[in-house]
């Protein structure tokens, strides 16, 4: 039953009884109650077991986000199999690198793109799921009736999530039954929510913040979300009256912030806006508080990790921080393997339940990565200050050396954003004949009037020398990913002819 399977169980337990009880609305399509939801996975559940799909096995999904792209993620976990969503944008050759690495027996694509994925699909069985539910997979589980989740252990994995690759190739994280729940369970009660809640939720499922964050956070606490294809101002700020949390990247907050319409009254039923998957900035902080009211609560996770850090509900949201360790889950910064004093920057390392299983098939990437303590090495640079609130000012990665001086982009940018006419910044740093590395801002001016000259001379007199950009590009906007986070590797290669 049940309670054989700890992830389902969980994801289960708050909606138990309460089977009428609403758990989606959605544009253009029937609200879903908690009892719908659940049948339609476990019928999702028993069509997988149809084809074969045995514990253990990967079922791969490269779909749109729907309410049967939710139901087969639950009906994968029912089944004993591990999920591995992917992001629909994947080109074919992309995908095949997925297939051919984690040899899922099951692989549900849009169908139209059936034709050209078969040649990828190896020895996977095909099928399909478009936006509207529609496919091969969904008349296999029409025809399918209830199904009871099949036994497995917390350590026993749930979910593979391929990481981004900004170097080298994407490898796929192993996340756990205990590593997803224990999370989930966290954040429900850290950000108190509760079946009162309504979430609006716009992030995609292909990725930790919407499938796991959002839809976990979600079930566990038996709210109701207002599910949404992805972002839409429109459809947001229609839900805002009725809702009472949003979830999103920083560009959301920004881009609702360009709107008129957000006002303290539009956002008067809310009781929480959460910020994560990259780094909000401290002016969209202060813009959002001055339009509605309410203080950003901005958290910090991985797909390896879930979800680390967060600002407190109750205590003090510091902007420009990442807030506390949650609770169950330790932070410390490190230097050469060694812990530094608080204060200083460093490279951030967290452990806890909430840390990943390792890598597929790749344990020299696990054992470089993964301590044997359980300290996981984020690869992010931090600090944190005497209260325990963490700043992250960057990946390691994106760390600048010029002439022997490491220079941290982060607070480069911070002085480039606050200064007149800047919209935002990245500052990056590029091969140089000289210095090794350079230091390059990227900037995109808001049009009231900026330039070059105007930075280079505003930052002289503030930044030491080895800091200051060699060179200044203005650009209308900075490369983002779908998680809004800022493409730097795409800027490098851009900007890396620069000096030579
Ligand atoms: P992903 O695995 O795609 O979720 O990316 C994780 C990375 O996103 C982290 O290692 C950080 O570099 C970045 N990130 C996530 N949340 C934040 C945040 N609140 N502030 C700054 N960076 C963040």
């Amino acid at each position: 039953m049940y309670d054989a399977n700890p992830l389902i169980c969980h994801l289960r337990a708050a909606s138990l009884g309460c089977e009428d009880a609403l758990f989606a609305t959605r544009p253009g399509a029937d609200p879903v109650s908690y009892g719908d939801l659940f049948a339609g996975a476990e019928r999702m559940a028993a069509a997988l077991v149809s084809r074969g799909v045995a514990p253990g096995d990967r079922v791969a999904a490269q779909v749109d986000k729907s309410l049967a792209a939710i139901q087969l993620y639950l009906g994968t976990v029912m089944a004993g199999a591990v999920f591995l969503p992917l992001n629909p944008a994947y080109t074919d050759a992309e995908v095949a690198y997925f297939i051919g690495d984690a040899t899922p027996s099951v692989f549900v694509c849009d169908p139209s793109r059936l034709d050209r994925l078969q040649v990828v699909a190896g020895a996977a069985q095909l099928l399909t799921l478009d936006a509207a539910e529609q496919g091969s997979l969904a008349e296999l589980a029409a025809a399918q009736s209830g199904f009871d989740p099949v036994a497995r252990v917390p350590s026993d994995l749930a979910a593979i999530l391929y990481t981004s690759g900004t170097t080298g190739r994407s490898k796929g994280a192993m996340l756990s039954h205990e590593n997803l729940y224990s999370n989930s369970l966290t954040l429900r009660d850290y950000w108190q929510f509760t079946a009162k809640d309504v979430l609006i939720h716009a992030l995609p499922i292909f990725h930790t913040h919407g499938l796991f964050v959002a839809t976990n956070v979600a079930l566990l606490s038996g709210a109701q979300v207002v599910l949404l294809p992805g972002f839409d101002a429109e459809a947001i700020l229609a839900a805002m009256p009725n809702a009472t949390a949003l979830m999103g990247v920083p560009t959301f907050y920004t881009r609702l912030l360009s709107d008129a319409r957000l006002t303290p009254d539009l956002a008067a039923n809310m009781r929480l806006f959460i910020s994560g998957s990259a780094p909000l900035l401290v002016e969209t902080h202060e813009q959002w508080q001055a339009r509605t009211g309410h203080r950003i609560l901005e958290r910090y996770g991985m797909t390896e990790t879930n979800m680390s850090t967060s600002n407190p509900y109750d205590g003090e949201r510091i902007a420009g921080t990442v807030g506390l360790a949650l609770p169950g889950v330790e932070a410390r910064v490190t230097l050469d393997n060694a812990e530094i004093p608080l204060g200083e920057i460093g490279v951030l390392e967290v452990r806890g339940p909430n840390v990943f299983q390792g890598y597929w098939q790749m344990p020299e990437k696990t054992a470089e990565e993964l301590r044997p303590d359980g300290w996981f090495i984020t690869g992010d640079l931090a600090k944190i200050d005497d209260r325990g609130y963490v700043t992250i000012v960057g990946r390691e990665k994106d760390l600048v050396i010029s002439g022997g001086f490491n220079v941290y982009p982060k607070e480069v940018e911070a002085l480039i954003d606050d200064l007149p006419g800047v919209l935002e910044s990245a500052v990056i740093g590029v091969p140089h004949p000289d210095f090794g590395e350079a230091v390059v801002a990227v900037v995109v001016p808001t049009g009231e009037g900026t330039d070059a000259v105007a930075i280079k001379s505003a930052l002289s007199g503030q930044l030491a020398k080895f800091k200051q950009p060699k060179h200044i590009a203005l650009m209308e906007e900075l490369p983002r990913n779908t998680m809004g986070k800022v493409q730097k590797k795409a800027l490098r290669e851009t900007f890396a002819q620069l000096f030579t």
